[in-house]
């Protein structure tokens, strides 16, 4: 599915109606990869889905601290883990937060940013790809199971 999305809330609002029709898997947990350049729009998506599911702190991006975890009260999922690849030169570094563990666990929600830095440690995961468009803020955001 393709939205473009002409400003901040209405990427927001894809990011909302694409998490209420997001169910938990029996036998792991949902992962999603946030791909597209810087700017494009995939920390401002996840915040989207933070403010959705209830997330009542500011969402801001884990660029420098890599891993962020949100507790969330009687939602679909139980953790909100927000992850950016962007500063990791080694999948490793994600194993060392134990990645494993986190993705094996079907009350978790995953979303992470520039999931290609660590491609070979990626489960089957949901794609939503963003790219930014000539025309003043308009964003494409293309979603792929
Ligand atoms: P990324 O995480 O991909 O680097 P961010 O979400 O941090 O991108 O930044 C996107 C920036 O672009 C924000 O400052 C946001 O306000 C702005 N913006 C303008 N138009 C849009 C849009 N249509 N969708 C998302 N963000 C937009
Ligand atoms: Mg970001």
């Amino acid at each position: 599915m393709k939205y473009i999305t002409r400003n901040l809330e209405e990427t927001q609002k894809v990011a909302k109606d694409f998490i209420s029709n997001l169910n938990p898997y029996r036998d792991r947990a949902v992962v999603i990869g946030l791909y597209g350049d810087l700017g494009s729009g995939k920390t401002s998506f996840t915040q989207g889905i933070a403010k959705s599911l209830g997330v009542g702190e500011t969402v801001t991006s884990p660029t420098f601290v890599i891993e962020k975890i949100y507790e969330l009260v009687e939602k679909k999922f139980t953790h909100l883990i927000h992850i950016d690849a962007y500063r990791l030169d080694k999948s490793e570094e994600l194993q060392h937060l134990g990645w494993q563990e986190v993705i094996s666990d079907p009350n978790n929600l995953v979303l992470i940013e520039w999931p290609e830095i660590v491609e070979e440690i990626m489960p089957n995961h949901v794609k939503i790809s963003f790219k930014t468009l000539e025309k003043e803020d308009s964003r494409e955001i293309e979603i792929d199971y």
